[in-house]
């Protein structure tokens, strides 16, 4: 969520840096629009992201992201049409009438691309600072490890908006039921320290130490087989699997999209108009 202008379409929203021959790190690079994603933006962080996988040489994955905060959500003026990037999913039809379009949009740009990030076989590092906003932790969320600067705030308002959170609904099984309904109810924000301490991150950090703090850990992730990365990754996730993460996801993702049909209906938006001031004043 922005109201910044959005920048030349040009402008390359994520730098990929090798800041260690066993290291790739991804940068978020929108610093002027904090950092919102636009279309361009995800598809340009999923091409970093594969181009990270297919190198043998890379074996850590650190994203993190230029500016005074992490990111700041989806770009709400975002006005790429789907037809100008190539898709990563199988879904179509993006344009049709009814809930149908843009069903089919969000399967493809937001919960699929979660799901297919949180599947890659390396570890990935997320290092956060500022705020992380709504689909702000949809970039975090997937990733293994998180590292917060100390002046981190997570947060999720869209409830706001009339929808149940964003789209990537894995907020319970990241801070616990009763913290996630006082996140999404509220909209208010968790604390670095009140995170690591409902375990959604691994270390706290002061702001001047995150990079190098981000990239010590990577390179001692760095020094295990990548058999044994790979194996250890997934069998975390896949007992989040057997406790029901992925069905979850997909069940909370139906009650989301009923909240933009419902919005449409009564508002002609995908959301509710009254939840924009609410959020923007920190109501
Ligand atoms: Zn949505």
């Amino acid at each position: 969520m922005t109201d910044a202008a959005t920048p030349p379409p040009a402008a390359p929203r994520v730098r990929e840096e090798r800041p260690h021959p066993q290291v790739a790190r991804i940068v978020l690079a929108r610093p002027e629009a904090r950092n919102a994603q636009d279309t361009r933006m995800l598809y340009e962080l999923d091409d970093a992201y594969m181009r990270a996988m297919q190198d043998d040489d890379v074996r850590v994955v650190i994203l993190a992201a230029d500016g005074e905060m992490f990111s700041s959500g989806h770009d709400l003026r975002d006005r790429y049409p789907m037809a100008d990037f190539d898709q990563r999913g199988t879904w179509s039809g993006y344009d049709l009438p009814g809930a149908e379009g843009w069903w089919a949009t969000e399967r493809e740009l937001y919960v699929g691309l979660c799901l297919r990030w949180r599947d890659m076989p390396k570890p990935v590092i997320a290092a956060v600072h500022g705020k992380v906003m709504a689909a702000g932790l949809m970039l975090a969320w997937p990733c293994d490890l998180i590292v917060a600067a100390d002046d981190t705030l997570f947060s999720d308002p869209v409830v706001a908006f009339g929808v149940n959170g964003h789209e990537y609904f894995v907020h319970p099984f990241e801070l616990g039921p009763r913290k996630a309904k006082e996140m999404l109810f509220s909209g208010g924000s968790v604390d670095a320290e009140e995170a690591r301490m409902l375990g959604m991150v691994n270390h706290v950090v002061p702001r001047a130490e995150l990079d190098s703090f981000a990239l010590d850990l990577a390179r001692r992730i760095a020094l295990r087989p990548t058999m044994g990365l790979k194996l250890a990754k997934q069998a975390v996730n896949q007992a989040m699997d057997l406790q029901g993460q992925r069905a979850a996801v997909e069940a909370a993702f139906s009650l989301h999209q009923l909240g933009h049909s419902h919005n449409r209906q009564r508002f002609g938006k995908l959301i509710d108009p009254s939840g924009v001031s609410v959020v923007r004043e920190g109501r």
